[in-house]
């Protein structure tokens, strides 16, 4: 089997190459990422396998399926960036819906501990032999409240990690899971009690279209004064002038982002020698109680080699049974029980 694998880094390659190796693919690396002035490069090749800032709009779904290509490979959880409607008996799409929940997680954790410890600002004054400690006080979390949006797989490791702090949590998800809420320490509320009694607001839920500025003006607004803002989702769960807004007004104490609106142009790029168009990003990363890392929460061996493993798996399986339990589609938007033959 010939993979044509767009975006391609080189850290991709030797768990894809391994399990390919292992399973007769072929996997031919293109670093260009897929959109409508790329897609030919699919020519000749029975799928492709993209990752989160790949197009696969209507134009390119429909000039794969024209060349013949029968299988889009996400090599992630999130599908935001696929026309799920349009592929839908066109092309059959796959995912990997869990690969490191603890990498994603945990990366969150750093990321507030950084935030809220200064430890970015403690990390350069001291490479300067500057070991003055005015402005790097920070907060205990003990005892302190986060709301958690989405409790599936990523939320609820996050959810442990921070009552191992002795945190209280607070909860929102469309789907509330079952037994997570103990009537204590981790209880269920709306979104609105969310947000008014959180000191720090964790985004763990899908980018649809009722998520899309799930953190804008408004909910910013119901917010405590200082709240810390964390989005390793998906950047535009965030509202990102809105964000910006309610840092200068002080009413946002911090934000964590490890995703951004407007990345796909941007990052998994060094784009150190050129000069940023974005005034609204390039504001954010220069505000000191702002944290930006570019959509590397993922990015653990262990998550490398489960995306690797499981995509290879999603190939060989659909090509041998022409079934995938990892198949998306239009009508389940990838439910849990999404079973490949019952909704393409
Ligand atoms: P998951 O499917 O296990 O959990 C998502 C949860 O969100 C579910 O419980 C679902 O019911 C809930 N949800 C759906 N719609 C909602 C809504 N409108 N409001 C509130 N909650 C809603 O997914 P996961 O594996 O935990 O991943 C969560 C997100 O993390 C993914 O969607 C993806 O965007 C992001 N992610 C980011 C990285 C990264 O490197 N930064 C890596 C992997 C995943």
């Amino acid at each position: 089997m010939k993979i044509a694998f767009f975006d391609a880094k080189p850290y991709d390659k030797p768990s894809f190459d391994k399990y390919g190796k292992e399973k007769g693919i072929d996997f031919k690396y293109f670093e260009t990422k897929l959109n409508e002035d790329t897609v030919d490069l699919a020519h000749g090749y029975d799928g492709v396998c993209v990752f989160v800032n790949d197009t696969v709009n209507s134009a390119v779904i429909d000039r794969l399926s024209e060349m013949g290509v029968k299988m889009i490979a996400l090599r992630c959880a999130g599908f935001n960036n696929v026309d799920m409607k349009h592929a839908f008996g066109r092309i059959h799409v796959f995912r990997v819906p869990a690969y490191s929940p603890y990498a994603v997680a945990e990366h969150t954790m750093a990321l507030l501990l950084t935030s809220i410890r200064r430890i970015h600002k403690a990390y350069i004054r001291s490479r300067d032999f500057n070991f003055s400690l005015s402005g790097m006080t920070g907060f205990d979390l003990h005892g302190k409240t986060v709301g958690v949006i989405g409790t599936g797989r990523i939320g609820q490791v996050f959810i442990n990690i921070c009552r191992g702090f002795g945190m209280k949590v607070l909860a929102y998800d469309k789907y509330p899971v079952p037994n997570l809420d103990n009537g204590d320490t981790i209880r269920y509320v709306s979104l609105n009690e969310l947000f008014s009694s959180s000191d720090i607001i964790s985004l763990h839920c899908p980018l649809t279209d009722e998520t899309n500025h799930i953190i804008d003006a408004d909910a910013l607004d119901k917010c405590k004064r200082g709240v810390v803002i964390l989005n390793t989702s998906r950047g535009a769960l965030v509202d990102a002038e809105a964000l910006l807004a309610g840092i200068k007004s002080r009413k946002v104490g911090a934000a964590c982002l490890d995703v951004y609106e407007e990345e796909s142009d941007l990052f998994f790029e060094d784009n150190s020698g050129h000069i940023l168009e974005d005034d609204t990003l390039a504001r954010l990363i220069s505000m000191p109680n702002v944290i930006v890392t570019s959509h590397q929460a993922f990015l653990t061996e262990e998550a490398l080699e489960n995306i690797a493993e499981t995509t290879v798996n999603n190939l060989v399986v659909f090509a041998e049974t022409n079934q995938c339990p990892n198949e998306l589609c239009y009508r389940c938007s990838g439910a849990e029980d999404c079973k490949t033959g019952k909704c393409f």
